[in-house]
């Protein structure tokens, strides 16, 4: 009987699959896709998921999979530089770096491999949980097989099927403008560009009421998003978007320098986008006796500046600090259940002003998509408002970039 059983090998999964294993904890690690590609992975790791992986002796790893470091960060408005902010931002700190998230997860699971307490089981999806006696006991798998187990960890992400059954709940977050707290993307991944410049640029471009961002991920594919609001009725684009043609639709509302770079791309497939629903959430209670959900599941992040696999990485640490002493010690999963809260009390501070500030950037980009005046005024005064613009960028990058808490790995 494992000890503890993982569902989703995502990066919180397959991170956390891995420290308890290279502890000395039975795990079985069950992911319901065969392979680790996506319509789209996150790529973007700030310094502060760099420093977990670090932690988690993954930095090598990482290192010699696909990888890109970003140059700068650009903010563009009605055809004029807003402001440039070179990387790495912190004077001793490393940049931002885009990472091959499929590569990277499959890494992971391949080392856990080498542990005999640790099993993979692909292409299966936990269906349910079993209860003794009110606590969460065991799982069933889409391959008929009942798991006994200490302690569930439900890691499959914001859509999290585990939560529900475990009649566990997400409160939404509220943004200023949205009112519900959310946003829609539509996500083009455009085969390799002609060099816009040599450099690795995030952009963020805001032009005529729209705003999207791009940069070039570690395959040197550039990935696109363009933001829909839904709750801006003037937003067309986000009741017909299958139908515009998109191509055109972003060279209207993209500087001369990138419109002339977007026409070279005339192929239709890859104007066709995958749209993405974000929704920012944090569920109230992450755990019951024997169960408990960590990343995207207990706390789905928006991917406004990245948060999401740093969080999911420093969630793995700190569970792995609490879980495999408990673990160890226990002959009847009270210490196990008495540790699950202690869990979220010290990773909850940090999730929460990770997503206050990511509400705070979404925010600031709703004014300027929503009030055509200041849209205006910082194009037309961009040298001299930009100066401000950035320096309150930088403050709130801080907390974003290096994590709000320390996270150090202790066993
Ligand atoms: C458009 C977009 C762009 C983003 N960009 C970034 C970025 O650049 N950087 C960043 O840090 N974050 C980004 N994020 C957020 C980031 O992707 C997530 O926060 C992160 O992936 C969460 O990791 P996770 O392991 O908790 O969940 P997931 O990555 O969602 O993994 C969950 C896993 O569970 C599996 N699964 C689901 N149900 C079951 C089941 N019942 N049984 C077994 N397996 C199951 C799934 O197949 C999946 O592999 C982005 C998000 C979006 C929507």
């Amino acid at each position: 009987m494992p000890q503890v059983v993982i569902a989703g090998a995502g990066p919180t999964g397959a991170c956390l699959a891995l420290l308890l294993a290279e502890r000395g904890i039975d795990v079985m690690l069950v992911e319901a896709a065969q392979g680790f590609d996506r319509q789209f992975r996150g790529q973007a790791i700030m310094p502060s998921g760099l420093a977990a992986l670090k932690e988690m002796d993954l930095s090598t790893v990482a290192e010699t999979l696909p990888h890109q470091q970003l140059d700068a960060w650009e903010f563009w408005i009605e055809g004029k530089l807003l402001f440039r902010a070179e990387e790495p931002i912190e004077a001793d700190g490393p940049p931002c770096t885009l990472l091959s998230q499929p590569e990277f997860l499959a890494a992971v699971v391949e080392r856990a491999k080498a542990c005999p307490n640790f099993e993979f089981v692909p292409g299966t999806t936990v269906q349910g949980l079993k209860r003794t006696n009110d606590r969460i006991s065991g799982v069933s798998l889409s391959d008929g097989r009942a798991i006994a187990t200490s302690l569930v960890i439900a890691a499959d992400g914001r859509n999290s099927t585990l939560r529900t059954k475990a009649n566990l709940t997400l409160a939404h977050q509220h943004s200023l403008k949205t009112g519900d707290g959310s946003i829609d993307v539509l996500w083009f991944s455009l085969p390799e560009l002609p060099p816009v410049r040599k450099e690795n640029v995030f952009y963020a471009i805001v032009e005529n009421g729209h705003s999207f961002g791009f940069f070039r991920n570690s395959q040197n594919q550039t990935q696109l998003g363009w933001g829909l609001t839904k709750s801006n009725e003037a937003d067309a684009s986000a009741t017909n978007w299958r139908s515009i043609n998109w191509q055109q639709e972003i060279i209207d509302h993209s500087p001369h320098w990138l419109a002339q770079v977007l026409q070279t791309q005339s192929d239709p497939a890859v104007w066709k986008p995958t749209l993405f629903s974000v929704a920012v959430a944090l569920a109230p209670q992450w755990s019951k006796p024997g169960f408990l959900m960590l990343g995207d599941a207990a706390h789905p992040m928006s991917p406004v500046r990245a948060q999401g696999i740093n969080m999911a990485f420093r969630d793995a640490i700190v569970a792995a600090n609490y879980l495999v002493p408990a673990i160890k010690s226990d002959a009847n999963s009270t210490k196990i259940d008495t540790v699950l809260n202690q869990i979220q009390a010290e990773r909850e501070p940090e999730i929460r002003r990770a997503q206050a500030l990511q509400a705070a950037e979404l925010a600031q980009g709703e004014l300027l998509h929503n009030y055509p005046i200041l849209r205006w005024g910082a194009s037309q005064f961009a040298p001299i408002v930009g100066l401000g613009v950035k320096q309150s960028w930088l403050r709130r990058q801080q907390q974003l970039r290096l994590g709000v808490v320390p996270v150090e790995l202790k066993v």
